[in-house]
């Protein structure tokens, strides 16, 4: 069986990048860093996931 590693696109308001956080181990949310300032996002992950496929980190 394939793992698929799910990610969310995002944007970083911060510096103004679109990037992509992916899941976490325990599947609880989305962790990842924006690319320019590396400051540290995480997106929790709803019930039966998150419909929205876009977030923005401030
Ligand atoms: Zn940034």
């Amino acid at each position: 069986m394939a793992e698929k590693r799910q990610f969310l696109g995002i944007m970083f308001e911060c510096c103004h990048v679109y990037g992509r956080i992916y899941k976490n181990k325990e599947g609880t949310a989305y962790e990842g860093r924006c690319p320019k300032c590396f400051k540290h996002v995480s997106v929790r992950v709803g019930e039966g996931g998150t419909s929205n496929r876009f977030f923005k980190a401030y």
